[in-house]
């Protein structure tokens, strides 16, 4: 599936003077305070084999999880190897997953990823990420879920929530996903980064969605460079007034 440009953010909140040891000491806060907000955090989408978590994994860009569920319903008790998924003709799959949207790329990803897995792997969806990421239809946020959520496997997963959040959180001033990823890794121990990136996501939709974080319900308040007294975030800034062009009299 092709991946967006990613667009420089507006919420930097600026550079953090800490180190590398700090920047540590201050995750592994935040993720206890999240940890303890959100104990029943788990993934909103149904599934109960990785073959059906990547199905749904795809099936969940730009589409809600309770679309996604609606969606994968009927599908997952007519279509249960990969190779059913596989021999599926392109247009019955988009019909039959039209309403989860982008449906024509979505059925492109999953047949050709199911069709890749038949004739490599014996129809088994495979638990590390290089092999994960050679799929076709398969880009590393997807493997990742794979391995945390189906193989109980460490993998920072970078949605929209994870980028914003951690920008929000200073954590790090970077805009591509693969270079969060890797930031990430290097201030977070392994054994943290799937339930990292899985209260993330949740305190994303809760309390630190794009507009109107609710700061003063946060855990991580006061390690948020971001928030301010007031429950606004600092770097909430009117746009000027363009000035306005004086005719000639
Ligand atoms: S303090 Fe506000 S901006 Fe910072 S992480 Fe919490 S909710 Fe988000």
């Amino acid at each position: 599936m092709a991946t967006r440009k990613p667009t420089k953010p507006r919420w930097w909140p600026g550079p953090l003077k800490e180190t590398q040891e700090q920047r540590r000491a201050r995750a592994l806060k935040i993720f206890q305070g999240l940890k303890k907000q959100y104990p029943d955090a788990h993934v909103p989408l149904n599934y109960s084999t990785p073959l059906q978590l990547m199905v749904a994994t795809i099936l969940s860009a730009q589409c809600t999880d309770k679309r996604v569920n609606e969606v994968t319903k009927p599908l997952f008790k007519k279509y249960r190897k990969a190779a059913d998924w596989a021999a599926v003709d392109q247009e019955t799959l988009e019909e039959e997953i039209r309403t989860a949207g982008f449906f024509r790329n979505k059925a492109r990803a999953i047949r050709t990823t199911t069709a890749e897995l038949v004739e490599n792997y014996g129809g088994r969806v495979p638990d590390t990420l290089e092999e994960l990421t050679a799929l076709r239809g398969i880009g590393r946020k997807t493997a990742n879920v794979i391995l945390a959520h189906a193989y109980d496997k460490q993998g920072i997963i970078v949605d929209t929530h994870f980028i914003r959040i951690s920008r929000r959180l200073a954590l790090t001033n970077e805009i591509d996903p693969v270079k969060i990823e890797f930031a990430t890794m290097r201030f977070l121990p392994e054994r943290y980064w799937s339930d990292f990136s899985l209260l993330i996501t949740w305190h994303g939709r809760f309390i630190c969605p794009a507009r109107k974080p609710t700061c003063g319900e946060c855990p991580a308040r006061t390690l948020c460079p971001a928030a301010d007294s007031t429950g606004e975030v600092t770097w909430r800034v009117k746009t000027p007034p363009k000035p306005q062009r004086r005719r000639p009299a």
